[in-house]
């Protein structure tokens, strides 16, 4: 295989003159002329790991060796294949998960955003994302990324006290995190996230806004909080059912979310999201395409995407996901082009739960326009406005439903999950009734 490099280069320099136009113009809105069903984000997975994260039950591996040309090759061709069968022609974003993806080469990242660019268009300016650890992420290796098209990172900084750092099970020490965040900020200023947790066994939470504090004297403009979730088969989960740990304190993790939402708030941060803080307009366009229920394909082993596969004759939005295992997923691509081991067809109803459900997380809501999309025949006045359940909720200001849509409060976002019980079954009941009266009657 020829080396993509130099063409990658070529999109990399396209992309600056872009964007250095757009900042002139002054960030506008958004600018997409392709339909819906030709639009996609891309998100790309990198399975491999240096060490397992006591905490974490991601699709990952940790090798002896990684055959990175072999992977790099079903990478590309597994993202031309599903661009071919989604029949999308503009990829907006595209982000590059894991796993680290960080400790792949620079020349992979090239390799699969080339063929990108051949196979659709990719905006000139399009967001594209790296995940990275403070470990596997020199500032040269980071500056290399940036060469290839990597235009924004995404830090798996998630504490800066070296012992939760240690019970973690991360390889790198608060020390390494703050050093390779100075270094991504000077080589990506304003485009660097990081994500910190919270909830962790034996946390206080006095300690941890003390290192959100310290963290807003060296973040940039995006902070993501997480909460732990202690999942069965990972280490933590056995050290604390072991009792070696204290269980992780729901409440003291709800205080601390509370109280770091204010800290970040006052600090010039807008929550966008339930988990997801920005100032200075540095939202993060790959994940808001999640939330507004956009297309998305998922490349690499165990990814998952939810497209209509329109190249392929499709009439439904299809939820997909890619085979787990990276040797399989190797496997099957080299024979069918792509390691799909789900299809799954989403119905009217599970596609407008999902618009509901995944809208709610930000802080706009849903649309009137936005939920026209998906249904044109049943509005969200018809579906909410009617009902008592929804008027309590409204009345005791955790919702709002007016002449822009449906959105959470500010209160309202931090129990978005309780609002979600009154919400579902109302919206299954309308769609129930809506179909009723579509019912010929005998
Ligand atoms: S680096 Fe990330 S994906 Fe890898 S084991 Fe740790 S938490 Fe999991």
């Amino acid at each position: 295989m020829t080396l993509p490099r130099v063409r990658a280069c070529g999109w990399v320099a396209a992309a600056k003159a872009a964007q250095r136009r757009h900042q002139a113009e002054g960030a506008g809105g958004p600018r997409c002329p392709a339909p819906r069903s030709q639009r996609a984000s891309l998100y790309i997975h990198w399975p491999y790991c240096e060490k397992r994260c006591g905490y974490c039950n991601f699709n990952k591996y940790i090798p002896r060796g990684v055959e990175e040309a072999a992977v790099r090759s079903c990478l590309v061709t597994e993202a031309q294949t599903l661009l071919l069968l989604s029949g999308v022609r503009r990829v907006e974003s595209v982000f590059f998960g894991g796993g680290t993806p960080s400790l792949a080469s620079p020349h992979t990242v090239a390799a699969v955003l080339e063929a990108v660019a051949q196979a659709a268009y990719l905006p000139a300016d399009a967001e594209v994302t790296l995940e990275a650890n403070p470990t596997s992420s020199a500032g040269s290796r980071l500056a290399a990324f940036g060469t290839v098209g990597v235009n924004r990172l995404s830090i798996g900084l998630q504490s800066l006290d070296d012992a939760e750092l240690q019970l973690l099970g991360r390889t790198h020490s608060a020390s390494d995190a703050l050093r390779t965040l100075a270094e991504a900020r000077h080589l990506f200023p304003g485009r660097v996230s990081v994500d910190l947790m919270l909830g962790l066994p034996a946390q206080q939470v006095g300690p941890w806004l003390g290192q959100l504090q310290e963290l807003l004297c060296h973040c940039d403009d995006h902070v993501s909080l997480y909460q732990l979730s202690l999942e069965r088969g990972t280490a933590l989960f056995a050290q604390v059912q072991q009792g070696a740990l204290p269980a992780p304190d729901p409440e003291l993790a709800a205080e601390m979310y509370q109280k770091g939402r204010v800290v970040l708030r006052e600090a010039g941060f807008r929550q966008y999201e339930v988990s997801n803080f920005a100032r200075n307009g540095a939202l993060s366009t790959h994940n808001w395409n999640y939330w507004q229920c956009g297309q998305y394909l998922g490349v690499g082993p165990g990814a998952h995407g939810r497209f209509l596969p329109q190249g392929a004759g499709g009439h439904t939005r299809e939820a997909r996901i890619q085979t787990l295992e990276p040797d399989n997923w190797m496997k099957e691509v080299k024979l069918f082009g792509h390691g799909t081991r789900k299809r799954v067809p989403l119905g009217e109803l599970e596609l407008l739960e999902e618009v509901l459900v995944m809208g709610l997380r930000t802080d706009l809501g849903i649309t009137h326009q936005h939920w026209q999309q998906f249904e044109p025949q049943l509005t969200l006045w018809d579906v909410f406005g009617t009902s008592k359940e929804v008027k309590e909720l409204l009345e005791q200001g955790l919702l709002l439903l007016d002449h822009r849509g449906l959105r959470c409060s500010w209160e309202g976002l931090a129990v978005l999950d309780s609002l979600l019980l009154t919400l579902l079954p109302q919206l299954q009941e309308a769609w129930q009734q809506r179909i009723s009266t579509l019912v010929p009657r005998g």
